[in-house]
């Protein structure tokens, strides 16, 4: 089986409210989202999607996607696409690094690879069933009360595990907020206070050591040293999310007791393939883990929910589904949807989402014949 052809759509996704980032560092109202069809001698097809998360959350913007399938796409014309590992090599030596760039295309073969086989991706990934996974609410920043407010929204569709944003210009209110939020949780509720980053490690040291919540705090400062110093001097259990790009990452964010857990998602780390390569490793060592993607529709979401379906209960925690913070939605009744707080990958061969064409538009490039 080779690759003849990978058609390229670009697609606006508008946020259905404006979404404020922790530290002050940003607002934005709109994805920038690439979709690929990868189509095949043999008449399969497979699908994938990379949509990062606006343009200052990661080194990774929308346009970038579609630069990169210049160099990258004409080099996978003629692979097997079924050879998971030698497609990510390719990718690699064609192009080292941008890892949000090779995601939608090893996504892609990856569907092609589970319809060939008969199987679901859930079941390429280890799985034994389409697993209902919880899902987890996005809590933007803002006064306890307005959080506490978007928890009590959330907890009506169902979701019992929040993301708070937090890791504002002021430490006193970032107090306020862990304390307000973790004390009036509902019963059975679980929630993470994701800091993107914004504080430094003397600041998250403070915080954590007056605050009385254990909960999980997700990527306190900027880099992995400064998470790891400050895992050393709290109680609370870390969870790393930014500053974890490749492999190597994961691997001295264990050897350092960096953390407890990490998100692991595929487009920041290339792909499903590389995703699992870290899923396989937290595992091994006992992470607990939220596995998701970086943002993008249900297409997206939908192949994250396959790799958290066929991770162990013991090793998952929650995933976040980008497509309801979306007033689009390009593959409609398709996909991994919250049905009252859990999702559940699709039960037929490969991704189980396919892009409509007619919805998508007009393409904006085309690689092969
Ligand atoms: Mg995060």
């Amino acid at each position: 089986m080779k690759i003849k052809r990978i058609t390229v759509w670009q697609r606006d996704l508008p946020l259905t409210e404006p979404y404020y980032l922790s530290g002050g560092r940003l607002k934005f109202e709109r994805l920038d989202s690439t979709f690929i069809r990868i189509d095949t001698d043999e008449g399969l097809s497979g699908w994938g999607e990379a949509c990062p998360w606006g343009h200052t959350y990661l080194p990774a913007h929308g346009p970038g996607v579609r630069a990169g399938f210049e160099i990258l796409a004409p080099a996978l014309i003629g692979q097997d696409p079924r050879g998971l590992e030698s497609i990510n090599h390719l990718m690699d030596v064609t192009l080292p690094g941008h890892p949000y760039i090779k995601s939608p295309l090893d996504m892609a073969c990856w569907d092609i690879t589970g319809q060939a086989a008969g199987m679901p991706l859930w079941m390429m990934f280890g799985g034994d069933e389409a697993k209902a996974v919880d899902v987890n609410s996005s809590i933007s920043t803002g006064t306890p009360e307005e959080m506490l407010a978007l928890i009590e929204k959330a907890s009506a569709k169902g979701y019992r595990t929040h993301s708070a944003k937090i890791g504002g210009d002021d430490v006193k209110i970032d107090i306020e907020r862990i304390e307000a939020i973790s004390s009036a949780l509902p019963a059975g509720h679980q929630v993470t206070f994701d800091v993107n980053r914004a504080w430094t490690p003397g600041v998250a040291v403070a915080v954590l050591n007056s605050v009385k919540a254990r909960d999980w705090v997700e990527q306190p400062c900027e880099t992995l040293d400064q998470c790891a110093h400050v895992a050393s001097r709290v109680q609370n259990p870390i969870m790393l999310d930014e500053c974890m790009h490749n492999f190597s990452d994961h691997l001295n964010a264990w050897s350092m007791k960096a953390c407890e857990g990490v998100k692991v998602k595929p487009n920041r780390l290339g792909g499903l393939t590389k995703a699992k390569q870290v899923r396989d490793f937290g595992v091994s060592v006992g992470w607990q883990m939220h596995i998701e993607d970086l943002g993008g529709s249900a297409l997206a979401d939908t192949a994250a929910i396959h790799l958290a379906a066929s991770t162990p209960d013991a090793n998952r925690l929650a995933s976040w589904l980008c497509h309801y913070h979306l007033s689009d939605d390009p593959v409609p009744g398709q996909g991994a949807r919250n049905q009252n707080g859990k999702a559940t990958p699709p039960a037929m061969p490969g991704l189980g989402v396919k892009g409509d064409p007619d919805i998508l538009g007009d393409p904006v490039a085309i690689y092969g014949d």
